[in-house]
């Protein structure tokens, strides 16, 4: 049944494909976006397809920016021999929040699993090690504590290995199974003050 007319149900549809968003979130959504001031709606959707135009993933690191070089990677400020690797942005945007991090990054965008057929050849795995041939004197596996994190740290590691650079894993401050994004700062810091050596 249609009870809003075609626009406000095509709306109501787009949003609640979201990940996340039911159809309850989705339709009170959409309610406040037709009720918003004309050039608040022009903003958002101005925002919604330059930020789709423009983002891409860092040359280096592999993580979102709308830059060629993402803003941790250009700064001087950031310690380049100390690489940390994680799976996916989000995660590092949570080590990021703790503001004690003075190294750099890898994003893999992803983990190994056998079970979903995504193997190392699926993830950035080969631009890490392309990265190591540069002065690199750590690598910091911080990947999930899932199974899937798991196994992602014990390949990189065994890759590394031979190369002579230092690999270490953060403690298990982090939870088993926990993902990084929903771990508190605190958590975090404990984890990577207490990584061990593999
Ligand atoms: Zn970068």
């Amino acid at each position: 049944m249609d009870y809003y007319g075609s626009q406000i149900s095509r709306l109501i549809e787009q949003l609640s494909a979201l990940p996340g968003i039911g159809s309850k979130t989705a339709q009170r959504l959409a309610f406040h976006i037709v009720n918003m001031p004309m050039e608040k709606v022009q903003a958002l959707s101005e925002s919604v397809l330059d930020a789709k135009k423009n983002v891409r993933y860092c040359k280096q690191c592999f993580t979102m920016t709308d830059r060629e070089l993402c803003p941790i990677c250009s700064n001087p400020k950031r310690n380049g021999k100390q690489i940390m690797v994680v799976e996916n942005t989000r995660d590092l945007a949570a080590y990021e929040k703790t503001g004690r991090f003075e190294g750099v990054y890898h994003v893999l965008h992803g983990a190994i699993s056998p079970m979903l057929g995504i193997g190392p050849g699926d993830i950035r795995l080969k631009e890490l090690m392309t990265r190591l041939h540069g002065d690199v004197e750590e690598v910091i596996i911080a990947t999930n504590s899932s199974l899937e994190g798991e196994t992602t740290a014990m390949y990189i590691s065994k890759l590394i290995k031979p190369t002579g650079i230092l690999v270490t894993r953060i403690a298990s401050g982090v939870p088993v199974g926990g993902d990084l994004e929903y771990i508190d700062e605190v958590t975090l810091l404990r984890a990577l003050e207490g990584r061990v050596e593999l």
